[in-house]
């Protein structure tokens, strides 16, 4: 009977640990897919939101048009 017991909870970890580690890979491949389409970023100057496609990058930092990649971050 004793047997019985450790070999039931010996399966029910090991599904816990299945699932911990199948859950962990969804959420690894959420994180790994590249961002999406429409994704809003914020110019880093004046602060307007718009989509990432349309924003202009200048080192580390988005921006909404040339002019605000030129003139830098904005006092925020
Ligand atoms: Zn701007």
């Amino acid at each position: 009977m004793g047997k019985l017991i450790v070999l039931v909870l010996l399966v029910a970890v090991a599904v816990w640990l299945l699932r911990r580690a199948l859950r962990s890979g969804q959420r690894d491949d959420i994180e790994r897919t590249p961002p999406v389409h429409g994704e809003l970023v914020s110019c880093a100057h004046c602060g307007v939101h718009l989509p990432r496609s349309e924003a202009r990058t200048a080192g580390e930092r988005l921006y909404c048009s040339e002019e605000h990649a030129r003139l830098g971050p904005g006092r925020r």
